[in-house]
C-alpha cells in the first residue's frame, strides 16, 4: 500500500468511528491534525509485525472513540508515542494541541518507562508514580490502557520471553487496574490476552469447549430469555434481556478455585452450561430494577446468600447492579442473573470513562473530574506520604488496598465504606478516623460482639466501640488489611515512643557531659546548627534520636569541638552578626525597597547577605524578619505570612577580584581577615582555606567586589597591617 493510500486509509476510518459517535465537525478536525502530526513523525517506523507504525496509535485512538471519549484523550492517544519515539518535543505538542493533551501525552510516557518486574523498591515507587500521573489526569490511565491493549492484541509478534513478561505485568498491574476504574471491556480483553500467553494449554482448552457448547448455550439463552421476558411483561415491567457469555479468564479462575484440572477432554463434564453463561436484565429505572428482582424470585427459587445489592452498596469502581443465583427449575442448575438500568450499564461496561462523559456533557471543565467523589480513593492515595525509605511497605499495602477485591461496609449512620477483602473492624475504625482506630477496644457486626480481628463480610453493618483511654496494640498489625491501619499504629507507636526517647537522650546528655554542662550545650545555639546538619527537624528529634540510640554522643561531640575551628559558613555567619551589629537597621534598611518605613530584622537562622535569594516573614509585633528564600524555617511558615521581598541593587559597580592571602595558621584568623573585609563595605563573594603550604601557616582564597584600584590597594595596606599576615596577592 502506498503512504498516501494508508493515510487516507486511516484518516477513513478515524472519520467514520467520530461520525458514528455523533462528534461535530470541530472534534474531527482536531483529532484529523493530531493525526497528520502523528503520521508525519512515525512515517519511518515499523512495528514487529512489519505493519507501518502509525496503525499502532491509530487503534489506540479508536479504542477510545469507542469508549466515548473527549476529543483531547483521543488527540492524546494518537500522539501517545511521538514523543518517546520521535523527534516531537513536549513544547511542540503544547504548542500546536495545547497543555492538556501535552501533558496526558505527557502522563502515559512517564507509564510506560514504568518497570513493574524490577527491584521491590522500584516497582513500590514506579507504582506511587504511576498513581500520581494517572490522579493528575485521571485521561492517562484511560489512553495508556488503550495503549497497552492492543499491544496486547498484537503480542504474537514478540519473542516467546517477552510475552510472557509483558502479559504477566497486564495481569499484575493493568488488568486490575482497569477494573478498579470499571473499564470491563478493556479488563476482560485483557485478561483473555494473558491467559493467552500465560497459561496457553488451558486457554486453547476452555476455548475449544466454549466453542463446542456454543449452540446448547445460544439455545438456553433463548429459552431462558422468553420465560424471563413473559414474566416481567405480565408484572409490566418494560426490559430487554440479554445473555451473557463469561469470558476465559473468569471460566479458569472458577475451575482453578475449584481445583479442577483443566484438560481438555475431561472439562465437558466439570463444566456444566450454567457455568458458562449468565443472564442480564436492563431496565429504565432503579425502581424497576427490585421490581424485576421480586419478579425472578417469585418465578425462580433464588439460592441463599447469593443476592448482592451493588445497587446501593456501589462498588468502588462505579459499578452498580443487583446481582442474584435462581435455580433453573427444568435442570435445577444454579444461574446468575444482574439486574441494572441502561445507564447502570453504560457505567458497568465503561467505568470512568462513561463516568467521563457524562459529566462532560454536564461540566464544562474536565478537570473537575478530579474533584469527583469517585476519584478521592485516588487522591487519598498519593497524599499519603513521600517518604521513600517507606517505599516498599507503601507498596505492598496501596497496591492491595487499589487492586484487591473489595467489601462494602456500612456504618450505623448508613455511610458506605468500601475496604480490601479480609479487612478487620480496626480497618474499618482506621478508615473512619484515625483517633477512633487508636481507642477501639472492640466491635459489633450487626448488633452481635465480634472480635476485632473478624473478617468483614459484605454489606456488613460495624459499630466500633472505643475507650479513650485505650490504644493500639502492635499486635493488630498480624491481622489489619490496609496501609492505612498499618501506618497509623506504626505511628502511634513512633509518637508514643519518641516522647520516652527524648526524656532518655536528655539523661544521656546529662550523664556525658556532667549535668551543668549539659544543661548549657542543650541551650546553646551550635548545637540547634549542629542538630540542623545532621538532618534533624529540631533540638527535640535530635534527642529522641540519641535516646533511640540513631544519633551517637560522640558525633555530637565531636561537631560541637569543631565548631571552635573556624569554618567557611561559621566565618561568614560571624562576619554577618559583626555586620549587622555594627550596622544600625536602618542604614540597611534602604537596601530592600518592598521594606522601606517598616520594622523588619535579619533572621539569626540562616543570616542572609545582600544579592541573596530573600523573603519576608510577617510575624507580630517583631515586624518583618529578612530569611533566605531557602531557609528551613521559611517552609513550616504559612504562605500568608510571606512576602516578597528584593535586595536593592548596589548603584556603586563593582567587579569580583581574586586575593590570596597567606596569613598564620591560628584559630581565629579568618574571622579577623573577614571582618577586615566586611568593616571595610566590601562584599565577599567566595572563600576558601585552599592549602597549607607549611604547619603553621594557612592560604586563603578570597573573591571580593571591589569599586576600584584605589580600593584593592586600601584593602591589601589595611591586611598587610595585621600582624600575623604573610602576604597579600592579587591574582
Ligand atoms: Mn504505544
Amino acid at each position: 500500500m502506498s503512504v498516501q493510500d494508508l493515510k487516507e486509509d486511516l484518516t477513513g476510518n478515524l472519520v467514520k468511528a467520530l461520525n458514528s459517535r455523533r462528534r461535530n465537525q470541530d472534534e474531527i478536525s482536531f483529532v484529523l491534525e493530531a493525526f497528520d502530526f502523528a503520521f508525519k513523525n512515525h512515517i519511518q517506523q515499523k512495528r514487529k509485525s512489519g505493519e507501518p507504525y502509525i496503525v499502532h496509535p491509530v487503534a489506540v485512538a479508536l479504542s477510545l472513540i469507542e469508549l466515548n471519549c473527549d476529543k483531547e484523550s483521543v488527540c492524546a492517544a494518537l500522539l501517545h508515542d511521538v514523543v518517546e519515539d520521535t523527534g516531537a518535543s513536549h513544547e511542540d505538542l503544547r504548542d500546536i494541541f495545547g497543555e492538556t493533551v501535552a501533558d496526558i501525552v505527557d502522563g502515559v510516557t512517564k507509564l510506560s518507562k514504568l518497570n513493574f518486574k524490577s527491584s521491590e523498591e522500584e516497582q513500590a515507587s514506579n507504582f506511587r508514580k504511576m498513581l500520581l500521573a494517572i490522579a493528575k489526569d485521571v485521561r492517562v490511565v484511560l489512553v495508556k490502557l488503550a495503549d497497552r491493549l492492543h499491544n496486547m492484541q498484537t503480542l504474537n509478534y514478540l519473542k516467546k520471553e517477552k510475552q510472557q513478561r509483558i502479559s504477566r505485568e497486564t495481569l499484575d498491574v493493568f488488568a486490575p487496574l482497569a477494573n478498579r476504574f470499571g473499564l470491563r471491556n478493556i479488563q476482560i480483553e485483557l485478561e483473555d490476552l494473558c491467559l493467552k500467553y500465560l497459561h496457553s494449554d488451558e486457554y486453547s482448552a476452555i476455548k475449544d469447549l466454549v466453542k463446542s457448547k456454543r449452540h446448547e448455550r445460544e439455545a438456553q439463552i433463548q429459552k431462558l430469555k422468553i420465560v424471563i421476558k413473559q414474566v416481567l411483561d405480565d408484572s409490566s415491567i418494560k426490559a430487554e434481556i440479554q445473555g451473557r457469555a463469561k469470558h476465559f479468564f473468569s471460566i479458569f479462575a472458577k475451575l482453578k478455585q475449584k481445583e479442577i484440572q483443566i484438560i481438555e477432554d475431561k472439562l465437558d463434564e466439570e463444566l456444566p452450561i450454567y457455568d458458562l453463561l449468565g443472564i442480564r436484565v436492563l431496565v429504565d429505572s432503579v425502581k424497576d430494577c427490585y421490581a424485576a428482582l421480586g419478579v425472578i424470585h417469585e418465578t425462580f427459587r433464588p439460592m441463599p446468600g447469593r443476592f448482592k445489592d451493588y445497587i446501593a452498596l456501589p462498588k468502588s469502581n462505579m459499578y452498580q447492579s443487583l446481582h442474584t443465583t435462581v435455580i433453573i427449575p427444568w435442570d435445577k442448575r444454579p444461574l446468575e442473573v444482574q439486574i441494572r438500568t441502561y445507564e447502570m450499564h453504560e457505567v458497568a461496561e465503561h467505568g470512568i470513562a462513561a463516568h467521563w462523559h457524562y459529566k462532560e456533557s454536564h461540566v464544562p471543565s474536565s478537570a473537575k473530574l478530579g474533584d469527583a467523589e469517585e476519584l478521592k480513593w485516588l487522591k487519598q492515595l498519593v497524599s499519603w506520604h513521600t517518604d521513600v525509605s517507606e517505599a516498599k511497605e507503601y507498596y505492598s499495602g496501596v497496591k492491595n488496598d487499589v487492586l484487591a477485591q473489595e467489601v462494602y461496609i456500612l456504618s450505623p449512620k448508613g455511610d458506605v465504606i468500601a475496604l480490601p477483602q479480609g479487612s478487620t473492624p480496626v480497618d474499618f475504625a482506621y478508615k473512619i478516623h484515625t483517633r477512633i482506630g487508636d481507642t477501639c477496644t472492640g466491635a459489633k457486626v450487626n448488633e452481635k460482639m465480634v472480635s476485632i480481628n473478624y473478617k468483614l463480610q459484605n454489606g456488613d453493618m460495624v459499630e466500633i466501640i472505643t475507650n479513650k483511654n485505650n490504644h493500639p496494640n502492635l499486635s493488630w498489625l498480624n491481622f489489619v488489611k490496609t496501609h492505612q491501619a498499618k501506618y497509623r499504629i506504626k505511628s502511634w507507636y513512633k509518637k508514643q515512643n519518641k516522647e520516652r526517647h527524648i526524656v532518655l537522650g536528655e539523661q544521656m546528655f546529662a550523664d556525658h557531659f556532667g549535668k551543668a554542662k549539659a544543661d548549657e550545650i542543650l541551650k546553646s545555639e551550635e548545637l540547634l546548627k549542629i542538630s540542623q546538619k545532621l538532618n534533624h527537624k529540631s533540638l527535640q528529634d535530635l534527642l529522641a534520636a540519641v535516646g533511640s540510640g540513631d544519633q551517637s554522643l560522640a558525633q555530637i561531640e565531636h561537631k560541637l569541638n569543631a565548631v571552635k575551628a573556624p569554618t567557611k559558613e561559621d566565618n561568614i555567619e560571624q562576619l554577618q552578626k559583626f555586620k549587622t551589629r555594627k550596622a544600625p537597621a536602618k542604614g540597611d534598611m534602604a537596601d530592600i525597597p518592598e521594606l522601606d518605613g517598616l520594622l523588619y530584622s535579619i533572621a539569626k537562622c540562616c543570616m542572609p547577605i545582600p544579592g541573596e535569594a530573600v523573603i519576608g516573614v510577617i510575624s507580630k509585633g517583631k515586624g518583618i524578619t529578612i530569611h533566605r528564600a531557602d531557609c528551613y524555617n521559611v517552609k513550616q511558615v504559612e504562605p500568608e505570612r510571606l512576602m516578597n521581598i528584593n535586595w536593592k541593587n548596589k548603584e556603586r559597580k563593582t567587579y569580583p577580584a581574586k586575593i590570596n592571602i597567606e596569613v598564620v595558621d591560628r584559630i581565629g584568623m579568618v574571622k579577623d581577615i573577614l571582618t577586615l573585609i566586611a568593616d571595610g563595605g566590601f562584599n565577599i563573594r567566595d572563600f576558601k582555606v585552599t592549602e597549607r603550604p607549611t604547619k603553621t601557616t594557612a592560604l586563603l582564597k578570597v573573591t571580593i567586589d571591589i569599586g576600584s584600584v584605589e580600593e584593592l590597594k586600601f584593602l591589601t595596606n589595611k591586611m598587610l597591617n595585621l600582624s600575623d599576615v604573610l602576604q597579600v596577592e592579587r591574582l
